[in-house]
């Protein structure tokens, strides 16, 4: 479960919930950069803005294949 102690410095609540419902597969382009979430086995990884394709979950792609993944927290410009 990602962690946060500075909440009201860091993270605020968006008004597009729609773009956290959304699952990513493997070699999709990612719209935004955050830290993401396997559906598989719930690791979760850094998508940064160099990215250009969901990668494999590092964690469970040799043991399960392909994963999907869901954005969990978003990273922004401002
Ligand atoms: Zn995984």
């Amino acid at each position: 479960m990602a962690k946060y102690y500075f909440v009201t410095d860091v993270l605020e609540k968006t008004d597009t919930p729609s773009v956290f419902k959304d699952v990513h597969k493997i070699g999709s382009i990612p719209a935004y950069p955050g830290i993401y979430k396997c559906q598989s086995c719930g690791y979760e990884d850094v998508i940064n803005r160099e990215c250009e394709k969901f990668p494999p979950c590092s964690n469970c792609s040799a043991k399960k294949g392909a994963n999907t993944w869901k954005l969990l927290v978003q990273a922004t410009d401002d």
